[in-house]
């Protein structure tokens, strides 16, 4: 078997893997990234939050990415049957991006993945891990490539970025149930020659079945558009069925989207994906750590799943280069409850969405500007600043507030 020495393994080259790598490679450090497939592949998640920016920004991967011309981002709309909510990120509490991206996924991720690469970061394609040993000093990484050949590579560090396929999760035995209820999603690319129509171009999200199910729209700057449906399991098998025959049929038809997508057939055969939420019991180990969505995932209802990548790809490899300089690393304190925080304030407005609470302050008739401002940061992706009161007392706010929208409501104040 052939071998090699590198300080760092990263395994996977999806954002949260790019951001940790070259920050790591920004710091001298030799790193090799091992990727299961060849880019540019599909994956989906392609509505970004503005804090994603700084990431980027710090790696120095956003250059690269601007040079593509993605679809902006200033902002989302929500819409259910009588009412909608619009939010800008011009509009925010805390100071930070007020715009972003809607990416093509297959490019997005490749060129992060040629910008990390750049770097002199061994990038390697269609190369599949099948073994990680971090009992020891050294760490091994064994690997498969495309030909079936495998490969050892000794290091100080593993960080475990591949995603959905949780590599370390299932090989140190990681996984936990997830708390959220089991949905599923269902989704294609479309050729949006309508899009005037109906909503401008940034993501739309529009709630039905009360409040069990939502539609999404985000369009790209190509004039094709993501549409997708995200739903308890049942309802989704059954939109999937048949090549997505009721899916196609639900997006021509739906009301809320105002005939903008009468007509037209899906780019691809509609994808479907179940049972995506899942947790983890500990998010790093002895010379290992985990980030992405190969730590736990919640619900795609607030885009935040990229952005959790790479804010926790940033602050894994902050972290690792410390401990491979020879500093002792609180990784309980600084890295697993940091990332439980921020993991833990979308939770709130994922729950909140689904039980309708979240739906009671998005669509009030009145809703105190500052209030709005601060929901705002939190969509925005800046899930870690407590001096903002819809971030700190996120667990007990929304309740709050849906609870005296509704009492308002119902006195007709
Ligand atoms: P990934 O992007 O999944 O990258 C992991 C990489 O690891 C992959 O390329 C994979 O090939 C590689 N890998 C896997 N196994 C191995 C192995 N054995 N060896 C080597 N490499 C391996 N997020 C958003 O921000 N916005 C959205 O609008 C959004 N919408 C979503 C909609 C749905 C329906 C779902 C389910 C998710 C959505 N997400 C969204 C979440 C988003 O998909 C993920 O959070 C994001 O892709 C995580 O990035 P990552 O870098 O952790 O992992």
């Amino acid at each position: 078997m052939k071998s090699e020495n590198v300080d760092v393994v990263v395994i996977g080259a999806g954002p949260a893997g790019s951001v940790a790598a070259s920050h790591l490679a920004n710091n001298g450090f030799k790193i090799k990234v091992i990727e299961k497939q060849v880019f540019p592949r599909f994956v989906i998640g392609e509505s970004l939050l503005p804090h994603c920016m700084d990431q980027l920004k710090e790696t120095g991967l956003l250059d690269a990415v601007k040079e593509i011309g993605f679809q902006k981002k200033t902002g989302a709309s929500f819409y259910r049957e009588d009412a909608s909510c619009e939010f800008s990120f011009e509009e925010q509490f805390t100071s930070g991006w007020s715009w972003t991206w809607q990416v093509q996924r297959a490019t997005f991720d490749q060129t992060l993945a040629e910008a990390t690469a750049a770097k002199g970061v061994d990038v390697n394609f269609g190369c599949s891990v099948t073994d990680v040993n971090c009992d020891n000093e050294i760490k091994t990484v064994t690997y498969e490539t495309p030909d079936g050949e495998k490969h050892l590579v000794k290091c100080r560090f593993v960080i475990d970025a591949s995603g959905y396929g949780r590599v370390l999760p299932r090989l140190f035995d990681l996984d936990k149930p997830p708390t959220s209820e089991p949905r599923g999603a269902v989704f294609c690319h479309l050729n949006d020659a309508n899009r005037t129509v109906h909503a401008g171009e940034n993501i739309f999200v529009h709630a039905f079945e009360d409040n069990k199910a939502w539609l999404w729209a985000i369009p790209f700057s190509d004039k094709t558009t993501s549409v997708g449906v995200v739903g308890e399991d049942t309802l989704i098998k059954d939109l999937a069925d048949n090549d997505g025959e009721k899916f196609i049929e639900l997006y021509q038809n739906f009301a809320g989207l105002k005939g903008r997508f009468a007509g037209i057939d899906p780019n691809f055969t509609p994808k479907n994906i179940m049972g995506y939420s899942v947790g983890v019991k500990k998010m790093y180990g002895n010379g290992y750590v985990l980030c992405g969505n190969s730590t736990e995932f919640l619900d795609p209802v607030f885009s935040s799943g990229v952005t959790l990548a790479t804010s926790s790809g940033f602050k894994a490899a902050t972290l690792a280069i410390q401990e491979l300089n020879g500093v002792t690393v609180d990784w309980e304190n600084d890295y697993e409850k940091w990332m439980q925080y921020g993991i833990n304030v979308f939770r709130s407005y994922v729950k909140a969405w689904y039980t309708g609470e979240l739906q009671t302050i998005f669509f009030a008739k009145n809703i105190d500007p500052s209030f709005k401002k601060q929901i705002c940061s939190v969509l925005a992706g800046y899930v870690w600043d407590k001096s903002n009161p819809f971030v700190k007392k996120h667990t007990k706010l929304l309740t709050t507030l849906a609870k005296v929208i509704k009492l308002n409501e119902a006195a007709n104040v």
